[in-house]
């Protein structure tokens, strides 16, 4: 690990001011947040993230580790472990998808260490991004070129790639978030402002610039708009193996029926992707339809069709098919 310097902010206001002097949505970037810890010293100790200065936002947790539901919708501060807000009664039973992502993320230990705010900033899990023995990697060394492209490539987006990365997102929070419709909110040297939680994750235009948050941008908390979708909805995530591992498929569902009769619908995919991925043609495909399986298989064809395979990830977008019309019917089965 190299040398840095490591601060504490006790305000947001602190927080914002020590990272205003960084790149924006770098993934290197010089100035890091340290939230639960749990990517960033990963990926310190890697030598993959070289920041110059790191600033501690845990004493900011008690005023960004509020949970409120109710009639106008779930806010989840960006200081909530991923534990907490997994386990939480209103979470659960109005928004399951957004709990089932959290508690089939990761480790019980890493859960209870990991802030919501952190999860959706982790970084990729591609072996030439975590690995600095490899010297081709846009997103690492801008330039440099992408050794996956023609290196192993099993779990290496087929969605939303493009010649210089095909790195694959690895979270499931943001997948659910993403279906959902989700706002984020941030506070910056500008001020506070709330964008759509679809516009943070950039495209691989420049891989090494992940996010459109700017030089010290701090996500303060998320907001859920209510919706007869979110009661009857889940994530499906299919794995190498049962626990402790990332997604090479998954689905986030939330159903409005009408009978067997889909009023409104909202679908992510994850595993499958560059960033956390909207499925709007399927989504168009089922409204004002009957929920069947062929409709469920129609939708999950038109939710796969720009995919772009390589060598070892061909298995991906029938893998992917699968898992949405599954999370479909099973989705149609919960009990609104
Ligand atoms: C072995 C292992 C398995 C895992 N499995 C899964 C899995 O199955 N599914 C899954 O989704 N995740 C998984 N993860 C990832 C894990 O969930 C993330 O590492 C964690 O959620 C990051 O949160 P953190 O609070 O520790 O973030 P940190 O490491 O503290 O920060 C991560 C990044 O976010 C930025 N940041 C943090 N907080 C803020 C904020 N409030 N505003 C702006 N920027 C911020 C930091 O600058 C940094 O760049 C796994 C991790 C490990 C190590």
């Amino acid at each position: 690990m190299r040398p840095f310097v490591y601060d504490r902010a006790a305000t947001i206001d602190r927080a914002v001011q020590l990272g205003a002097h960084t790149a924006s949505g770098q993934a290197d970037a010089p100035v890091q947040f340290l939230a639960g810890g749990t990517t960033v010293l990963d990926l310190m100790k890697l030598d993959v993230m070289t920041p110059q200065t790191v600033i501690d936002i845990t004493p900011l947790k008690p005023s960004l580790r509020t949970i409120e539901t109710g009639p106008a919708g779930l806010r989840l501060g960006a200081g909530v472990t991923m534990a907490e807000a997994a386990g939480h009664d209103g979470v659960r039973t109005q928004y399951p998808v957004i709990a089932d992502s959290l508690k089939l993320a990761a480790s019980a230990q890493i859960r209870n260490m990991a802030t919501l705010g952190g999860n959706v900033l982790q970084r990729t899990r591609c072996g030439y991004y975590r690995d600095p023995s490899w010297s081709r990697c846009n997103k690492r060394v801008p330039g440099s070129g992408c050794e996956a492209l023609t290196g192993p490539n099993r779990n290496h987006a087929v969605l939303g790639v493009s010649k210089a990365c095909i790195a694959q997102y690895p979270g499931d929070f943001a997948v659910a978030l993403v279906a959902l419709e989700a706002q984020v909110e941030v506070d910056g040297p500008d001020g506070r402002r709330t964008l759509p939680f679809e516009a943070v994750h950039r495209g691989p235009d420049q891989p090494h610039i992940e996010h459109s948050l700017k030089p010290g941008e701090l996500i303060t908390g998320f907001f859920v708009p209510p919706g007869a979708w979110t009661r009857s909805s889940l994530y499906l995530k299919i794995r190498d193996r049962a626990s402790y591992e990332f997604a090479i498929a998954s689905a986030a569902v939330a159903l409005d029926l009408d009978g067997d009769v889909v009023r409104d619908v909202r679908i992510g995919l994850g595993g499958m992707a560059y960033r956390p991925w909207r499925a709007r043609e399927a989504e168009a495909l089922l409204k004002g339809e009957p929920l069947s399986e062929d409709a469920a298989e129609a939708a999950a064809r038109a939710a796969l069709k720009g995919a772009v395979t390589h060598e070892d990830n061909a298995y991906k977008p029938e893998l992917g098919r699968r898992t949405l019309v599954r999370a479909l019917l099973e989705a149609a089965r919960m009990e609104a």
